[in-house]
Parts: structure tokens; sequence; C-alpha cells
């Protein structure tokens, strides 16, 4: 799977202080050494971490699951935009593309990038929509009114299929099995799990964990039980996220009790807010790392920054690169 959105609430640039923040750190860790020459510079600025050297990301939810043939899409938030440009690469350029693209919400961040999804113009290629609720194309058509955005949603040339997910609890797409639960958010979200080779990956986006005690998490726990990776809403410190009670957010520290609890191996960090750093991201990832060692000392859960761009290969092993 690839991460091609990972920024909550809004797509957000970084800042031209927040460069120069990267920048200084950057020449505080030169030698002269590093830059005698141009091979010497590239090694050097490949040695140096991530949150220096590049940035998370500034695009709006979009994660990308290819399982086996099939290749599923949750959420469109604008990093579906960069997804569909590389895609018309291939045969979606050709018009022979075949995707699923699937909604944790329809919150703007989540389908902002839809109307820029450069292979839906194409001819041929085919898409189902998947949404537990009934009424997904409204909420979709909805954004595109001429008020709102140039193109109509009629405009698409590409076959659409709507998949009313409300009255199942599972589909299967070829070998990939999907089932989905309801989460607490405003105007709720659906969380996605996906089984395919005998791996497992949740999607678990804007999702709000208010009442902390065992018989109330114990629905989440059980869908999140032993999955290989957990990609979860961890967009406030904890205590910010006291402060924003019932703004449908979680953090890294509620992740990490329920990834333990469900025996989760590995955990994203996702739906960064924008108003955090690249550098506050880390610290707030190297806190977690020190709040778990005491409440799980013996686990060996892989906990991690979702960014742009990263790929994380469940049939290997969960191996990224
Ligand atoms: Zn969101
Ligand atoms: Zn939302």
């Amino acid at each position: 799977m690839i991460f091609r959105g990972v920024r909550g609430s809004i797509p957000t640039p970084v800042s031209a202080e927040q460069m120069q923040e990267k920048l200084a750190k950057a020449l505080e860790l030169a030698t002269p050494e590093d830059l005698k020459d141009a091979a010497s510079r590239q090694a050097f600025i490949d040695g140096l971490p991530m949150e220096i050297r590049a940035c998370f990301g500034g695009n709006s939810s979009c994660v990308q699951v290819q399982a086996g043939e099939e290749m599923l899409i949750f959420d469109a938030g604008t990093g579906i935009r960069p997804l569909g440009l590389e895609l018309m690469q291939c045969q979606f350029g050709k018009g022979q593309g075949r995707g699923h693209i699937f909604f944790s919400h329809t919150h703007w961040d989540h389908i902002q990038g839809f109307p820029f999804f450069v292979p839906l113009y194409v001819k041929g290629n085919h898409f189902t929509l998947n949404f537990p609720l009934a009424n997904l194309h409204e909420r979709l058509q909805g954004q595109q009114f001429h008020e709102f955005f140039p193109v109509p949603f009629e405009a698409y040339s590409a076959s659409l299929e709507f998949t009313d997910l409300k009255d199942k609890c599972e589909i299967r797409i070829g070998d990939v099995r999907i089932t989905w639960k309801e989460m607490y958010h405003p105007d709720k979200s659906f969380s996605y799990r996906v089984e395919y080779g005998g791996k497992s990956v949740i999607y678990a986006t804007d999702a709000e964990y208010q009442n902390l005690s065992p018989e109330e998490l114990k629905p989440n726990i059980d869908f999140f039980q032993d999955a290989d990776l957990l990609i979860f809403d961890s967009m406030y410190t904890f205590g910010e996220g006291l402060e924003k009670r019932d703004w449908g957010h979680s953090s890294t520290f509620i992740g990490v009790d329920l990834a333990v609890d469900a025996n989760v191996k590995q955990i994203a960090f996702y739906h960064h807010e924008p108003t955090y750093s690249d550098f506050k991201l880390v610290d707030i990832l190297k806190q977690t790392e020190k709040y778990i060692k005491p409440i799980a000392p013996d686990s060996n859960l892989n906990m991690f920054l979702a960014y742009e761009g990263l790929t994380v290969d469940l049939m290997q092993d969960g191996s990224q690169g």
C-alpha cells in the first residue's frame, strides 16, 4: 500500500519559515567533507532524517492499496490528484483501468481531490464508488454544483458504479475481502478492513474514541484484531485531543493502546494536524515510543508516521520503502 495524502482537515503546503528551519538544521549538521562535491552533498542529503531532508506531505487523505490485480483507493482527498497523474502512465491513460474507491466519509478533506483525479475523464476506465450510506452520488454531485466547481459531476467519461454497502456486512472483490465499521465522528465515518493473501490492513481515519472503558472500546478492538497494519487517525496530541472533545479525532497514545490490545503488528499515524510541523510530528512519535514502554514492555508493535509516497509491502513482511 502507498500513502498518497496524509494531512488532516485541509491541504497544507510547507511554509517558507518551515523550509528555512529545515535548511538551517541541515547546514548545522554539514561538515566541509559533506560539501566537497556533488556526490558527497547528495550522500549527506540522503543521510539526513526525513523531517530535515523532506516533508511528511501536505495533501489530504488518500491511501492506495494494491491487492493482487485489484487497486483499492481509500478516500479522495487531494492526495488522489498526484495518484491519478501517475495512473495515467499505465492502463488508466489508455482507458483500460479498473479501480475501487472507498470513502470513509464526505468531509471536504476526503473528497476534494475527486474532480482532479484525471483517470475519471478517460473513457473506458471503470471505477466502483463504495460507501455505507445510500446518498454518496448526491454528496459528490453537490461538491460539483457550478457555484463550487466549474465541471459538473456528469462530465466524467469513465464509467462509475455506485456500490451501496448499507445492508451488507462485507464485500469481496476478486480474492479481496472488505469489511467496515461505523466510527464516532461528526456526521459519522467508516473504517475499512481489507484482507488479502492472509494479510490485513485497516484504514481507520477520522474517528474519536470518547469513552476509553474496555467495554466501549471492545467493538473497535475486535475490528482491529491481529491486523498487520492499522492506519490510525492520530490528529492531535493526547492533551489537545482532550481539549477538542467532540471534534472527532484521536491521538497516538490512544492508537497504541488500541493497537496493543488488538495485537496489531504495525500502526501508521495518519491525518496529521495542519498546524503541526514535521519536527512536532517527530516529537509526538518519540513521546509515543516512551509512552508505550511502561504500559506494554514486551510489545513488538512497530509505529511510524505516515508520509506521502511511503510504501508498505505487507506481502514482504511489512517492509517499508
Ligand atoms: Zn478528515
Ligand atoms: Zn472528518
